[in-house]
C-alpha cells in the first residue's frame, strides 16, 4: 500500500487527522442526462466556458491556500449565475410556475454540513447552505425560514423573476400540456431534471469538501425535494471521500448514494473509482434510476461516472489546466481504465 493511501486510510478511520500537504484538486459537474451532439455550437461553447470558469475560480482559492469549502463555494456560484444550468438563475420551474431551489455543502474535515430546500429568492443557494453550516446550530432549513435566516446573515436575495429563463419556462409549458392530455412526458426523466451543478475539492491541507445546487425537476409539485440538499444522498464528504451527485433524485435518496460511495471507500477500502461505478453504474440503474456523480478521494483520485448519454463535467489538478468534457464518448482525461471487475457500464 502506498504511504499516501495508508495515511488516507488511517485518517478515514478518524484515528488521526489528515494534515499532510496535498496537491489541490477540484472537480465540477453541471448535470448528467440526455446530451446529444446536436446541441448548438454556441450553447456547447457557453457550457464549456462556464465549466472552465468554475474550475478556474475554485482552483484559484485552492492555490491561495484557502479551504476545500471555499473552492466548492466559488466554483458553484459561477454555475449558479449561469443560465445554462439548472441551479440559481436558469433553474427549472415547478408545476406552479415557480423556481424552487435546493442546495447543500459538507466539510469533510469536520463533518459539518449545511443545507437548504425550497427557496425562491436566494441568488446563490450554495452560499446560504454554507451559512447554515457555519453560522447556525442546524444542518437543514427550508422555505420561508431559510430565507429569513438568509436575510439575517446578509445573503443576497433577489426578486423571484431573476431566476426565470424562457427556455425553462417553455419546458414547463410542454410538461403541463402533456400532463393535461394525460400523456407521458416526451422528455425522458433525465431531461426533466438535467443541469444540476456540483463540486468536490481537495485542499492543500488534505481536506475534502462537497457541494451541490439545483432547481430540482421541471413540473415538480407539492414541495418535492430531491437528493441534492439531503446530506448523504446527493452530497457527502468525510476525511477520505467527497461526492456530489446529479440525476433522478428519488433514487439517490433511496440508495443514499453519496454516503454509500464514501462508506465503500473509507470503511470497506474499495478504490474510489470502483466504489463510484458500483453505485452509479450498477445500483442506481438496477432500480430504474439514472444520473451521475463526481467523486474525489484524499489521494486526489478523480472519478466522474454516469449512466446517461453525457454529463457536463471537469477537473483541475496539479498542473492547473482545466479539463472539461460533455459527452459520454469524450475523453475527460481524468481516468486510468477501471479495474476489469469494476462492472462499469459506461465511461469514464
Ligand atoms: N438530483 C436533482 C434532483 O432530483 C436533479 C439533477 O441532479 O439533475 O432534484
Amino acid at each position: 500500500m502506498k504511504l499516501s493511501r495508508l495515511v488516507a486510510a488511517v485518517a478515514a478511520l478518524g484515528i488521526v487527522s489528515l494534515s499532510h500537504a496535498a496537491s489541490p484538486v477540484l472537480v465540477v459537474h453541471g448535470g448528467a442526462g440526455v446530451i446529444k451532439r446536436e446541441m448548438s455550437p454556441a450553447r456547447e461553447k457557453a457550457i464549456r466556458a462556464a465549466l472552465t470558469q468554475a474550475l478556474q475560480n475554485g482552483y484559484a482559492q485552492l492555490k491561495a491556500g484557502k479551504t476545500a469549502v471555499d473552492a466548492v463555494s466559488a466554483a458553484i456560484t459561477v454555475l449558479e449565475d449561469d443560465p445554462n444550468f439548472n441551479a440559481g438563475k436558469g433553474s427549472v420551474f415547478t408545476h406552479d410556475g415557480k423556481n424552487e431551489m435546493d442546495a447543500a455543502i459538507m466539510d469533510g474535515a469536520t463533518l459539518g454540513a449545511g443545507s437548504i430546500a425550497g427557496v425562491h429568492r436566494v441568488k446563490n443557494p450554495i452560499l446560504l447552505a454554507r451559512a447554515v453550516m457555519e453560522k447556525s446550530q442546524h444542518v437543514m432549513m427550508v422555505g420561508d425560514g431559510a430565507e429569513a435566516f438568509a436575510r439575517q446573515e446578509g445573503i443576497v436575495l433577489v426578486d423571484p423573476a431573476y431566476f426565470r429563463t424562457e427556455e425553462r419556462w417553455q419546458q414547463l409549458q410542454k410538461a403541463l400540456k402533456e400532463d393535461a392530455n394525460d400523456e407521458k412526458h416526451s422528455d425522458v426523466e433525465t431531461a426533466k431534471h438535467f443541469g444540476t451543478v456540483g463540486a468536490v475539492a481537495l485542499d492543500a491541507q488534505g481536506h475534502l469538501a462537497a457541494g451541490t445546487s439545483t432547481g430540482g425537476m421541471t413540473d415538480k409539485r407539492w414541495g418535492r425535494v430531491g437528493d441534492s440538499p439531503i446530506i448523504g444522498a446527493g452530497t457527502y464528504a468525510n476525511s477520505g471521500c467527497a461526492v456530489s451527485g446529479t440525476g433522478w433524485g428519488e433514487y439517490y435518496i433511496r440508495t443514499v448514494a453519496a454516503h454509500e460511495i464514501c462508506m465503500r471507500v473509507t470503511q470497506m477500502r474499495v478504490p474510489l473509482r470502483r466504489a463510484a461505478a458500483e453505485v452509479i453504474n450498477q445500483e442506481i440503474p438496477s432500480m430504474g434510476g439514472n444520473g451521475g456523480a463526481i467523486a474525489l478521494d484524499a489521494n486526489g483520485t478523480v472519478s466522474m461516472p454516469f449512466n446517461t448519454d453525457g454529463m457536463y463535467r471537469g477537473w483541475i489538478g496539479a498542473d492547473g489546466v482545466p479539463h472539461v468534457a460533455i459527452y459520454g464518448d469524450e475523453d475527460d482525461g481524468a481516468a486510468e481504465p477501471l479495474p476489469a471487475d469494476a462492472g462499469s457500464s459506461s465511461p469514464p
